[in-house]
């Protein structure tokens, strides 16, 4: 079927009306009608190029929520009319071990991704979300709980899952003290994760109008990351620090801020590491890991988590013509906390 989306047609080209033809429905396959999308930063590094690996023309968004339209014969999950939700990834091998563990995110194979992805049946190429309408087999579809706001739902499907799921690994609970890097869409979901598990949560930043935010988001404490002194005052603290800053940037700074035995994350940086020093790794027995989004049901599990604690993103809702000058301010960090597109603006 054709399609209505945006689409950057090179690294420089700003996003613009593309229309295309979306995959026809297989047996397993939910057809859905996007109503919004969230704007994440890893849509403005494909759309830019800045990983090397993106295919043209691309439309991003991976943070869809929207409504079923018709099922596939063999689709048990939904039925039309459901609210439903896609986050980063569409498909995997599922048969090999992460697979087989709900790890989808790590298939052996490789996840194929929303958009910039192929797909595994046809070879087609995935477009995303800031389109009209979806089709993914049913058990890459999530289900949204019914109290949730829709706007503040669909980032849950990246930021959100991609914060759950150190917080899990980690075991994250009421004894921990988590610190966040970077306070955007990322980074304030974690913050009102970790703070849901009962975690003491402080906020490394280096704007220090985010302050009041980041309290009021459920940070206890704010520490400017620029100032060392402030720096110096918070050594030996955190089980687990999220580092959600998207560039490179220098993290010795923070090494020493972990606890024996603590994890400094990266989710953010998608590409080489900056230069650290092991020696507050050896003298503290630290460690430096990653990690990728979450598996399907991790993300069902956070979903459910929002639902029963009434968790939600901080949009700025916009229409899709806008999306130009949402990449602009984001660029700049100028985000309250998520962009999200009102997929109502599409329109021939
Ligand atoms: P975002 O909304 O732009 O937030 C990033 C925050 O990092 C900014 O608000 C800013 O916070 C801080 N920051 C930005 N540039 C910085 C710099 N040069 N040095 C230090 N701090 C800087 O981005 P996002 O959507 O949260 O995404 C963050 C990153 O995560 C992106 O690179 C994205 O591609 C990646 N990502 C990874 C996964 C995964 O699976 N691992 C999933 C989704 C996204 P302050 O103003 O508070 O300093
Ligand atoms: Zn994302």
């Amino acid at each position: 079927m054709k399609i209505l989306g945006y689409a950057a047609t090179n690294p420089s080209a700003p996003l613009a009306p593309f229309s295309f033809e979306r995959r026809e429905p297989r047996a397993d396959d939910v057809v859905i009608d996007i109503l919004y999308c969230g704007v994440c930063h890893s849509d403005l590094h494909q759309a830019r190029n800045d990983w090397g690996f993106s295919t043209y023309p691309i439309v991003p968004g991976h943070e869809i929520v929207g409504r079923v339209r018709t099922v596939g014969s063999e689709v048990s999950k939904f039925k039309a009319g459901d609210l439903a939700a896609i986050g980063c990834m569409v498909d995997s091998c599922r048969v090999c071990q992460p697979c087989q563990h709900g790890l989808e995110q790590y298939c052996e194979e490789g996840n194929i991704q929303t958009y910039n992805g192929q797909d595994r049946h046809d070879r087609s190429t995935t477009y995303g979300g800031y389109s009209q309408s979806i089709v993914a087999s049913q058990d890459f579809v999530l289900h949204v709980p019914k109290n949730l706001d829709l706007q503040g739902a669909a980032p849950l499907l990246c930021a959100g899952i991609t914060t759950w799921s150190p917080l899990r690994h980690w075991q994250v609970d009421a004894n921990s003290k988590v610190a966040v890097i970077g306070l955007g869409g990322l980074g304030h979901m974690a913050i009102k994760l970790a703070n849901a598990l009962g975690a003491e949560v402080t906020l490394f930043t280096r704007s220090p109008g985010k302050e009041a935010d980041a309290r009021r988001l459920g940070a206890s404490h704010v520490v400017v990351s620029t100032d060392e002194a402030q720096m110096a005052q918070v050594q030996n603290q955190f089980d687990l620090i999220i580092d959600t800053v998207p560039y490179v940037h220098e993290i010795n700074p923070y090494l020493s801020t972990l606890t024996l035995d603590g994890t400094l994350v990266f989710v953010g940086l998608v590409g080489d590491a900056p230069q650290f020093s092991t020696v507050p790794l050896l003298l503290g027995r630290r460690s430096i890991a990653g990690s990728c989004i979450g598996g399907i049901a991790e993300t069902q599990e956070m979903l459910d988590f929002c639902g029963q604690h009434g968790i939600a993103a901080d949009v700025e809702v916009i229409d899709i013509q806008n999306i130009n000058a949402a990449f602009a301010r984001m660029l700049k960090s100028d985000v309250k906390y998520r962009f999200v597109i009102d997929m109502a603006s599409l329109v021939d």
